[in-house]
């Protein structure tokens, strides 16, 4: 929206507008659960999403809930990564969709864990359950690791000239040492020894 060739920020619907903890204290939710809704345009994950989505758009929206003495996580994570195509070398932008729902677990001690402090197992068709050894628990760092989880080992762009700019790269990068390869050398003088 612009007034007087002022840009102004664009209003979203009031609940949209209201800031939502990225930080809980699991013993102190609400019986009946809590919901927290993050977005570009609220900021709240702005900077510990950064170095993961970037400055694409992000919504997400988290329900936490006490079941017993588990805790039950559960919602959807959509926004994007911007990653290079494994082809073509392009940057581009990955979708991330998620859905899920999760247990968490508190435990007294220490778990065998990575410097995180936070390990997680699946069992058998189970949930996935997050161990985690404080009832003070970091919704932007599950956030976080969640998307980091979403990023596949390969992408491919669906740009119709992958494939081409991909070969292209190929000839120009092996050009020079396929040249001084001494089998290539020899294959031509067979060639050209039966031709003579
Ligand atoms: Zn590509």
């Amino acid at each position: 929206m612009t007034l007087y060739g002022i840009d102004l920020p664009v209003m979203r619907n009031p609940s949209s507008l209201t800031t939502y903890r990225t930080s809980v204290n699991l013993k102190d939710l609400d019986d009946d659960g809590e919901d927290f809704i993050y977005s570009r345009a609220s900021g709240e994950l702005n900077k510990s999403l950064e170095d993961i989505v970037g400055d694409l758009p992000y919504d997400i929206k988290l329900r936490l809930r006490a079941m017993g003495n588990v805790y039950e996580i559960s919602g959807e994570i959509h926004s994007g990564m911007n990653l290079p195509c494994s082809r073509c070398g392009r940057e581009m932008i990955l979708p991330v969709d998620e859905q899920f729902n999760e247990i968490i677990i508190v435990m007294d001690e220490r778990p065998r864990a990575g410097h995180s402090g936070h390990t997680g197992s699946q069992f058998d068709n189970g949930p996935y359950c997050n161990y985690v050894t404080s009832h003070d628990f970091s919704l932007s760092d599950f956030v976080h690791e969640h998307i980091a989880a979403a990023e596949p080992y390969q992408v491919h762009c669906s740009r119709p000239d992958c494939e081409e700019v991909y070969k292209k790269a190929q000839i120009s990068d092996t050009s020079s040492p396929k040249e001084s390869n001494p089998f290539e050398v020899l294959k031509n003088l067979s060639v050209t020894s039966k031709r003579s």
